[in-house]
């Protein structure tokens, strides 16, 4: 069994996927490791209308495609696995999967990517997966007919809301602020929708029910008054962390919001460690910029290993 490869890429969204066809495609030896299975955060999405070049997609039908080109360039791709133990410094780098294989490489790319955020108030966990979701493609389909709320006010919040409105009746966006923090065409869409209401400067602060939801209560913000609304589902789209808990003892530099730091080369602090995608410290995650960060770090990380 190959143990050691020229690199090895952490996380098989659409930025890994790039760095491994990228890497493979000039004959490099690389291992590509996902603690879920390939494709990321697009493959919560029903729609990828936004990826010039192809007019229309499902994030799963362009993930797998990517997936498949990695390994039609030779890439190894393990899903399902863990990192548990990482070495980024010195010449050598080495990971440790929970299935207890250790694998060494030259160089490492870390895509790790994000992951939906939470709102955090009373009766959020026990209600997940009962009412609440952070997936419109996955558990849309369940609310037919039902009405439903969308908590949030950026472009994935907009979005989803219209995308949920095949499914629902009713739809209503309840967002923290005053203004959208949308692209003007997601805010023109959503308000378009006849299905889609708002409501602007209030927030869930509890979520009730028995079995399952059916009740949140609402707090007014321009005033601090509370209110209860009968509801049968909230998705909720309020932004996202980045997936870099395995890094937070490590020397790779984060920022505050433990992100991970890069230079325009996709180069961290450590030497031969590379990062790209929604992991990294940016404004726009989108996944042409997954991509093209994916494919900056493989070519900076190919560089590295002809020069070593
Ligand atoms: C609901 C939704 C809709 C969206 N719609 C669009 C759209 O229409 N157009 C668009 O351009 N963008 C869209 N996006 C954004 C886009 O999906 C992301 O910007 C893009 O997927 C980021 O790619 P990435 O490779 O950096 O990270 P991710 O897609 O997050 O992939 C990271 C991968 O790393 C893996 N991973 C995480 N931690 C570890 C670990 N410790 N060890 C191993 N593997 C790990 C994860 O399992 C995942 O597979 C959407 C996002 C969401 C959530």
């Amino acid at each position: 069994m190959q143990t050691h490869y020229d690199a090895i890429i952490i996380g098989a969204g659409p930025a890994g996927l790039t760095a491994g066809i990228y890497m493979s495609r000039s004959k490099a030896g690389v291992l590509l490791v996902d603690s879920g299975i390939p494709g990321g955060q697009t493959i919560l999405t029903h729609e990828i209308a936004n990826y010039p070049g192809i007019e229309s997609t499902s994030g799963y039908m362009l993930a797998n495609t990517m997936k498949k080109q990695a390994e039609k360039f030779g890439c190894v791709v393990k899903s399902n696995v863990i990192v548990q133990k990482l070495e980024l410094q010195g010449e050598t780098k080495s990971i440790t999967l929970s299935n207890g294989e250790t694998y060494t490489s030259k160089a490492i790319i870390l895509a790790t990517g994000g992951r939906s955020k939470t709102i955090g108030v009373q009766g959020e966990d026990q209600f997940k997966g009962r009412g609440i979701s952070y997936c419109a493609t996955c558990d849309g389909d369940f609310f037919q007919d039902r009405e439903i709320m969308v908590v949030g006010g950026g472009n994935s919040a907009l979005e989803e809301a219209v995308s949920l409105t095949k499914y629902a009746s009713k739809v209503t966006i309840i967002h923290m602020l005053d203004h959208w923090q949308a692209f003007e065409h997601a805010v023109e869409e959503m308000e378009a929708n006849p299905k889609i209401d708002y409501i602007l400067q209030s927030r869930i602060v509890e979520f009730r029910g028995e079995e399952s939801l059916n009740e949140v209560v609402i707090e007014n913000m321009k005033d601090n008054s509370t209110y209860t609304r009968k509801i049968d589902g909230v998705f909720v789209f309020i932004g996202y962390e980045a997936n870099t808990d395995f890094l937070h003892q490590s020397p790779v530099e984060l920022n505050a919001r433990k992100e991970i730091v890069v230079n325009a080369d996709m180069q961290t602090n450590l030497e031969g460690v590379f990062a790209a995608g929604d992991a990294l410290q940016k404004k726009y995650r989108q996944v042409t910029t997954a991509v093209a960060d994916g494919t900056i770090a493989a070519l900076s990380a190919l560089d590295y290993i002809h020069r070593k």
